[in-house]
């Protein structure tokens, strides 16, 4: 359980870390609260000659909210997002999936940025993401770019990112409609069997748009446009229920592991995509 030897580096500006990476090329990554990637060093799954620590860039730090956009630097912990109050009430489904991430000590170290870059399935955050329907900003060699969260995963692991790019930070348009993360796990601090995120929104006693996300059904989050398009116009009632979680079940691909066989990934499925809708509704 001791890594492989590594060179430390510690850059005070986004610049000098790109620069880092553009010399070190594949020897190279960058380290952000290391809860998910010391842990791969540990046991060999990664070999990392060159850590780029990110942990002095005062601008990846910091949550602002203007004009009704929510912007989080990639460097604000999960427990920063839980204690601040003013992303609590623009947002109030991000406090309540963080709260769910792993225990208090993964959360305080933990970063925003290194749980939706790090493509691992089971991570929480990209599939809430791709509800909000949130942008990345990807700093690079060649400036800044944007990336819609919807895009940004391609497999296990893999992602839009390209290798000398820091994601730098994420945004969405902040929200208080209905919204609801459910999360079925083996017990307290584990990752998702199944998780979903939903945000509705509701005109008089009709849906009148709905966004749904899942984690851990498949190598990505999956983005179900099906699940989300057959709420609207409905009541949100058992059978626009049932029609949703139809659709998002078509968009899933699970796999057996140690949370359990197929036919399980789906009941799971099953009841969280149904019990975020109904929890969403009841409060939009
Ligand atoms: C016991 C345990 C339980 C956990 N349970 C959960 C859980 O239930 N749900 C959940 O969502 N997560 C869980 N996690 C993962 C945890 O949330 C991680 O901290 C998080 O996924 C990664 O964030 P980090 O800041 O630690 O990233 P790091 O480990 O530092 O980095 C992870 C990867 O992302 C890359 N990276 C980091 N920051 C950036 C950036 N700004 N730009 C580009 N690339 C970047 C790194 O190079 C690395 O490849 C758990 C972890 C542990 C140890």
């Amino acid at each position: 359980m001791i890594p492989a030897a590594f060179d430390y580096h510690r850059p005070q500006g986004i610049e000098d870390a790109i620069a880092i990476l553009q010399k070190h090329g594949d020897d190279a990554r960058v380290i952000a609260g290391g809860h998910s990637l010391i842990p791969m060093m540990k046991l060999r799954m990664a070999e990392v000659p060159n850590l780029v620590d990110l942990q002095d860039i005062e601008s990846l730090k910091g949550i602002t909210i203007q004009n009704g956009r929510v912007n989080i630097g990639a460097m604000v912990t999960q427990h920063e997002l839980i204690t601040n109050e003013g992303l609590a009430a623009a947002a109030p489904i991000m406090r309540e999936a963080a709260l769910q991430i792993a225990d208090p000590q993964v959360r305080y170290m933990g970063t925003i940025g290194g749980n939706v870059a790090n493509g691992d399935p089971g991570n929480d955050m990209p599939g809430l993401m791709q509800c909000l329907d949130a942008t990345f900003t990807l700093f690079g060699p060649d400036g800044a770019r944007g990336v819609k969260a919807r895009d940004f995963y391609e497999g296990a692991y893999m992602t839009e990112r390209d290798d000398e790019e820091i994601m730098t930070a994420i945004h969405f348009d902040a929200s208080t409609a209905g919204y609801a993360y459910e999360k079925q796990k083996r017990k307290i601090g584990d990752y998702a069997t199944a998780a979903a995120a939903v945000m509705l929104t509701k005109d008089g006693q009709t849906c009148s748009s709905a966004a749904i996300a899942l984690t851990n059904l498949s190598d990505t989050p999956i983005w179900s446009q099906g699940a989300g398009a057959a709420l609207i116009g409905t009541d949100c009632g058992p059978a626009a229920i049932k029609a949703a979680v139809a659709a998002g079940l078509d968009d899933i691909d699970p796999s057996e592991d140690n949370r359990g066989p197929i036919a399980f990934k789906y009941h799971a499925a099953r009841m969280m995509i149904s019990r975020a809708i109904a929890s969403a509704w009841a409060r939009a």
